[in-house]
């Protein structure tokens, strides 16, 4: 028997027609870098990436080929996530906050024959373009500035496509659609090219109630780079939704992003935890009249239970997700269940990385197999699913990153609870082994940004006479509040075995941190490599 439903290829271009077509009047508001903000709507948004489509075919760009861009978020940055993949080519967002040697080495791998840039990152774009062989160069923002750098300006560029949606080809779902490097593992950045198939199926996931639960009743500020990890896929969902999207332009800063919020009485917001960390200092100065119910989505980095109750009392909740560049990145989501019983029971599993979206499979493994859900054996968390990747681009020597059974392996370490919620405890390359034992960073820096006094924590191992490696704290203290080691190895102790507790605590002014908001642990080993106990 064959089943009698239809095949409908799952590719882009019908989630921009119903953009357009249902949600025309809906506002996409973008930050400009003089702080104005910009009012469009979907279908401003949807006008320009069918013109930017086929403007990019009339030029000759042929199926799979790399539109690179260098923006922050905002609404052109959208009408290229949608115009080029409708089209047939392949979104490639360089990441801005990348060493320029390194957007060089990424360009050329990728195979990026046209950059899009923002005027304000052109002086970034001048360091590595003469490294890489582009066809074209097209530049958002000031005419002039585009032409002073030999650019195309944008709205030139548009100007040689038009309206014709007709024109624009019939795409296989699995056509590759767009493309991100991650630097989360050893050696070079390696790319991921995920396809419309997979981009389709992962926005469903995104706007589910048990994802992130975006519906078109929501404002969305995807505070997350559009350049990491697709901004978690949120501008593909919103689209698809019909919701209203804020998008913040450069502006990154805690009161630039408050102010957007109540202006525009934002419904959900979406990024790492140490953004959600300064929010919360200014919130605690200064309360605002923040839309009621607003969700915050956190992941990238542990969403410390601190953090969940701290938002809880300014009416803010939490929504923690895991994920990688390798799973689109939406691996899972952690929701309160509705067997859950005390408020405790319920902080508990927020402040888990939860359970796997629906099609994806989460299991942990140790050198003795299988780690059952008793939340006490950890293992390395694999992953395997249909917006996982099956490969790294042109990079055969990863091949390792995938077990023989064909799971991708995370390189995280977890333990699974009886309902099948995985606990991150550690990345395989943080975990601190003292004296045989393993002790978890993690925990140690979730424990400690609860301390009133303590801002921002992270926990590394090192090298020790005796015990092969002990954990050492290095801890930013709150604006204007004090702590001595001692007071904060006796909290630690509260909740710690003995063992586990820091020997040293070292306060810093910041703690150096990758170009995606994560902890830059490496940088800080190096620094404390020699210590005398
Ligand atoms: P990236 O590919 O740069 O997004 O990095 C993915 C890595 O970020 C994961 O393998 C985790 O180590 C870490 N990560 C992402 N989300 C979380 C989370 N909610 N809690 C802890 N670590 C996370």
């Amino acid at each position: 028997m064959r089943a009698t439903m239809m095949t409908t290829p799952l590719t882009l271009t019908p989630m921009l027609r119903r953009a357009a077509t249902l949600y025309s009047d809906i506002e996409i508001i973008s930050r400009r870098p003089d702080r104005s903000l910009h009012r469009a709507t979907y279908g401003d948004f949807a006008r320009d990436a069918v013109r930017l489509g086929r403007a990019f075919m009339k030029a000759g760009m042929q199926p799979g080929e790399r539109v690179a861009t260098l923006m922050w978020n905002h609404v052109e940055h959208l009408a290229v996530y949608f115009g080029v993949p409708c089209a047939g080519g392949v979104l490639h967002t360089l990441n801005l906050r990348l060493h320029p040697d390194e957007l060089a080495y990424i360009a050329n791998h990728a195979g990026d024959r046209t950059v899009i840039v923002d005027d304000v990152l052109l002086p970034l774009f001048a360091k590595f373009k003469d490294r890489v062989a582009l066809d074209r160069v097209i530049v958002v923002g000031s005419r002039e500035a585009a032409i002073a750098a030999g650019a195309i300006p944008w709205d030139d560029f548009l100007a040689t496509g038009d309206d014709d949606w007709s024109a624009l080809p019939v795409l296989d779902e699995n056509a590759p659609l767009g493309m991100c490097y991650t630097s989360g593992t050893t050696g070079k950045p390696k790319g991921v090219v995920y396809s419309h198939r997979s981009t389709v199926l992962h926005s469903m996931t995104v706007a589910m109630v048990d994802g992130l639960g975006m519906s078109q009743k929501d404002c969305v500020l995807p505070v997350v780079p559009m350049f990491h990890a697709n901004a978690w896929g949120i501008p593909f969902a919103t689209a698809m939704v019909g919701a209203k999207v804020v998008m913040p332009g450069p502006y990154l800063d805690a009161p630039s992003l408050l102010e957007l919020m109540e202006t525009e009485q934002v419904t959900c917001a979406a990024g790492v935890p140490t953004i959600w960390a300064a929010i919360l200092e200014q919130l605690d100065k200064a309360p605002r009249q923040l839309a009621p119910g607003t969700r915050m989505v956190v992941g990238g980095s542990a969403a410390p239970d601190a953090m969940i109750r701290a938002f809880d009392r300014h009416g803010l909740r939490v929504i923690h997700a895991w994920g990688m560049t390798e799973t689109s990145p939406l691996g899972s989501v952690a929701h309160v269940r509705s067997t859950d019983g005390d408020e405790e029971e319920r902080y508990a599993t927020r402040a888990r990385q939860g359970v796997p979206s629906p099609t994806v499979e989460l299991r942990a493994v140790d050198d003795r197999g299988l780690v059952p859900w008793d939340d006490t054996r950890s293992g390395e968390l694999q992953v395997r699913g249909p917006w996982v990747a099956a490969s790294y681009y042109d990079q055969p020597d990863a091949a390792d990153r995938w077990t023989d059974d064909g799971w991708f392996r995370t390189g995280d370490v977890v333990t699974i609870d009886r309902h099948g919620s995985i606990k991150i405890v550690d990345r395989t390359k943080d975990l601190i082994k003292s004296g045989g034992e393993w002790i978890s960073s993690v925990d140690l820096e979730n424990a400690l940004v609860a301390h009133p006094a303590v801002r921002e924590a992270a926990v590394i191992a090192v090298p020790h006479p005796k015990w092969g490696e002990r954990p050492l704290a290095v801890v930013v203290l709150r604006e204007g509040k004090t702590a001595t080691p001692e007071e904060l190895r006796a909290f630690l102790g509260e909740h710690f075995a003995k063992f586990q507790v820091p020997d040293a605590v070292e306060f810093i002014d910041a703690i150096p941190k990758t170009s995606t908001g994560k902890l830059l642990k490496s940088a800080l080993r190096e620094r404390y490599a020699i210590w005398s106990w």
